[in-house]
């Protein structure tokens, strides 16, 4: 996956803390290594991307080291098995309960 990394996103926040803790709570796993294919590197920060070349425009968020997320406006090779999470926080941790997909449907089939 290319993808770019996204400058100015610094004092961005959400309500998960860091953006490296928002990756963690959707992706449902802890982020151990830098998202960039080859990098060893430990995460340390939650990157905001946009994929390359696609007609997604959706901003994301990858683990990363410092060093690759300081790489700004530059083509990065994401490793494939990455799971990027959307930085768009209205279809994630700032849903609210009355948008969540899971109540309804349980209760009306009693016929
Ligand atoms: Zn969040
Ligand atoms: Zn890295």
């Amino acid at each position: 996956m290319l993808v770019k990394n996204i400058k100015g996103t610094a004092d961005r926040t959400c309500n998960c803390g860091t953006w490296l803790a928002h990756w963690e709570r959707f992706a449902g796993v802890r982020a151990m290594y830098c998202g960039v294919l080859s990098c060893l590197s430990e995460a340390e920060v939650g990157a905001h991307v946009v994929k390359e070349g696609g007609t997604d425009k959706a901003q994301y968020i990858v683990p990363m080291c410092k060093k690759h997320n300081a790489e700004s406006n530059k083509s990065i090779v994401l490793s494939s098995h990455i799971v990027m999470i959307p930085a768009n926080i209205s279809v994630t941790c700032g849903m609210t309960d009355s948008n969540s997909p899971s109540k309804t449907n349980l209760t009306n089939k009693a016929n």
